[in-house]
């Protein structure tokens, strides 16, 4: 059975050859522009959102609740796509400080213009997200509402069936001559909750897209997103039996940077280089580690001879949230 999607998305986003920045690395390098999915709403997680909102809507929803970071462009996404569909959005995000409250910038803003309701979660406290959303619910539908609780990222096995599509889309993209019908040898992009990478994963492998999925994880380890990806995978073949083997899934952790949504320098400097050399911006939270691994496996000579499709995920107001982390390297 094929479960019901919503069309959120510009689709289908273009894929583009960047010359100068192929150039710069020696790669045969294609971009999968995600980063225009959509306009302020754009990014990887909307078509997560196709199916989780399409689930909500037919489940009678009047309100979705979801998490993620402070900076969380799935929360963004959420409360924008809600706001279009006549949803209230509950966003519970983790920051590191719950008393100073949540400055209006980037993410943050976009969350409250669209009327979303911020709670902010101490770091320990959303361990136990799950839970606290599941409450949160309760409460909601106690007092007359018809709440739906979207996991962290979007990443279940419903939403992950928006990256098996994505794939689709790509497939038909190569069938009217991009890149002669090939598939890719590998597709790189940023594993934060692991939803992407297992749909992709699924994906690539259905419809001949690509040989490997590579996940550069901007947190957490390897085993963790292994496990993770694992357990999403099993939840899509469940929804959509047709799906057969993954691609080669490979977890790479070498570019996650000090912490989550912090960089390292060199990390920043390339992000400036990309956007020098091609136009395209990185955001120093995702995109930008993301390309950066891709970059360290270009200079390892790891990518010669291959055919790459770097999947741009988004994350344009987590750049321009961080602006003062720049003032060393611009
Ligand atoms: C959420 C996000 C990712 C990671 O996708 P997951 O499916 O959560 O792993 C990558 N890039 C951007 C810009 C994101 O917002």
């Amino acid at each position: 059975m094929m479960r019901k999607r919503l069309a959120l998305g510009h689709l289908p986003t273009p894929i583009q050859r960047p010359r100068r920045l192929a150039e710069a690395l020696g790669v045969d390098l294609y971009v999968k522009r995600d980063d225009m999915t959509g306009g302020a709403e754009a990014g990887n997680k909307i078509r997560k959102l196709e199916y989780l909102l399409a689930a909500a809507r037919e489940e009678g929803a009047d309100c979705v609740i979801t998490c993620g970071g402070l900076q969380s462009n799935h929360a963004r996404a959420t409360a924008l796509l809600g706001a279009s569909l006549g949803m209230r959005a509950v966003l519970f995000l983790r920051a590191a400080d719950v008393a100073a409250g949540a400055t209006l910038a980037g993410n943050v803003l976009l969350d409250r213009l669209a009327g979303a309701e911020i709670r902010l979660i101490s770091p320990e406290a959303y361990k136990g997200r799950d839970a606290v959303m599941a409450e949160a619910a309760a409460e909601i539908r106690a007092a007359g509402g018809r709440p739906y609780v979207i996991p962290e990222g979007g990443s279940n096995g419903l939403g992950a069936l928006g990256y098996v599509r994505a794939m689709e889309e790509i497939r038909k993209q190569l069938d009217v001559g991009l890149a002669g019908g090939k598939p890719f040898d590998v597709i790189v992009h940023a594993c934060g909750s692991g939803g992407t990478a297992a749909g992709a994963a699924l994906g690539a492998a259905r419809y001949d897209v690509a040989g490997e999925v590579r996940a550069m994880a901007v947190c957490e380890d390897r085993a963790t997103f292994a496990r993770i990806a694992l357990q999403i995978m099993e939840e899509a073949r469940a929804l959509e039996p047709g799906l057969g083997a993954p691609a080669h899934l490979v977890i790479d952790d070498t570019a996650k940077g000090p912490a989550y949504a912090v960089s390292t320098p060199e990390q920043r400097s390339r992000l400036i280089q990309v956007a020098r050399l091609s136009g395209l911006i990185l955001d120093p939270v995702y995109t930008g580690k993301a390309f950066s691994g891709l970059w360290d496996m270009a200079e390892r000579g790891e990518l010669s001879g291959k055919r790459v499709l770097f999947l741009h995920t988004g994350g344009l107001p987590g750049l321009l949230a961080q602006g003062s982390s720049f003032t060393d390297v611009v």
